[in-house]
């Protein structure tokens, strides 16, 4: 079988890194016929527009994406071209894997948690009021008259929202994918104590969606202040992650932490119909185009495109192959080495070749 999947370099590292994983996926003998699109720099040098059309197009007909990472510039300009893939598609979970393998430095070993972090809501909805417009200042008047509480006049402000409906196919997704992948148990994390009608929703909601499945399913809750102690102190107690946005954002790179960091860290952000995946890690820019970074968290978020599409074998063969490679610790990138500067350190594509080598 023939897969369509759109491809997007992204800017930054992207090109590079999906250089590599794309050599990769190919290697395992899946049959792709890719469509590049372009989003992000790359998109406005060549159009003008940082996400054309044709991109979203060529997602929803293709229904798969495997997406490199975007530049997203701070505190002005336009909001982030990631979000608002994930939000025109309603991908509305955000899976993050973080898994040990032998040869990556950390302080821990045989860690396997996945993060699933709601995609479309909660800060980052995008409902923000800058500092010192009139719409903004009329807010804080209405905000001031219905909750009774002052507001510095001085203030932005964005909004939180967190929804039933939302809460509810995130956590019942989190325990599907538990149930699927033959896990253990599911712990959601929250700050119901302090926020009590957001993340209030979202805790009664998986306290009742967990009802389904607590004859196959431990159910957990945890504090997300408390929980962030927890995974650095005691991660094998954990196992499925279930968060709103913004702590899903958060305790995934903690994740990564744990497991040797950006570097190897994959993800995928998955809708009703149709799935994006890329890396946890951002564009780097610094290290554009120096043939420099580690391409593995997004040869594995390949590894989990590869199981998306029901190419389970070629997935399992591109994992052992990363594995080794890691395990090895010989053709890898600067970064797995014991230190950064390293001389037998080797590049991107170099990384890609080694895991290429070791497919069978
Ligand atoms: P980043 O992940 O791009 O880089 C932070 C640091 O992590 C790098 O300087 C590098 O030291 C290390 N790193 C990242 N990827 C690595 C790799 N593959 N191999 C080795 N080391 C790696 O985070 P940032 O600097 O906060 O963000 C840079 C840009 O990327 C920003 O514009 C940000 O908005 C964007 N971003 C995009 C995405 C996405 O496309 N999904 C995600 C995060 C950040």
């Amino acid at each position: 079988m023939i897969h369509n999947i759109t491809l997007i370099p992204g800017d930054g590292i992207g090109p590079e890194v999906i250089r590599a994983a794309r050599r990769c996926i190919e290697a395992t003998g899946v049959k792709v016929t890719w469509d590049v699109v372009a989003a992000g720099q790359d998109a406005i040098d060549k159009y003008g527009d940082i996400l054309p059309k044709n991109v979203l197009e060529s997602i929803k007909k293709n229904k798969v994406a495997l997406k490199g990472p975007i530049i997203t510039p701070i505190g002005e300009g336009f909001r982030s071209v990631n979000v608002a893939i994930r939000q025109a598609l309603d991908l509305y979970a955000c899976v993050r894997p973080a898994k040990s393998y032998p040869g990556v430095k950390s302080p821990y070993k045989d860690i396997d948690l996945v993060i699933i972090r709601e995609n479309s809501e909660d800060l980052y909805a995008g409902i923000e009021f800058e500092e010192g417009k009139t719409e903004t200042k009329e807010l804080i008047s209405k905000l001031e008259e219905l909750a009774h509480k002052k507001i510095r006049q001085d203030s932005g402000i964005s909004i939180k929202p967190i929804s039933k409906y939302a809460s509810e196919r995130i956590v019942k997704f989190a325990f599907e994918y538990a149930v699927k992948y033959n896990r253990k148990k599911v712990t959601v994390v929250h700050k119901a104590n302090i926020m009590k009608f957001t993340d209030g929703i979202f805790l009664k909601t998986a306290r009742e969606v967990a009802k389904d499945y607590t004859h196959k399913i431990i159910f957990e809750e945890a504090i997300v202040d408390n929980m962030a102690m927890q995974l650095v102190q005691k991660p094998r107690n954990y196992d499925v992650l279930v968060l709103p946005n913004l702590y899903g954002d958060i305790i995934s790179d903690l994740c990564a932490g744990l497991v040797g960091g950006l570097g190897v860290a994959p993800g995928a952000n998955i809708g009703d119909d149709m799935a994006v995946f890329e890396a946890v890690h951002g564009a780097a820019p610094k290290y554009k185009g120096m043939n420099k970074v580690n391409p593995t968290a997004m040869i594995l978020s390949g590894v989990l495109m590869l199981r998306y599409i029901k190419e389970d074998k070629a997935a399992d063969k591109l994992e052992e192959a990363v594995k080794k490679v890691l395990a090895e610790g010989r053709s890898v990138t600067y970064d797995l080495k014991p230190y950064c500067d390293d001389p037998t350190s080797v590049g991107t594509q170099e990384m890609a070749d080694a895991i290429i080598k070791n497919l069978k």
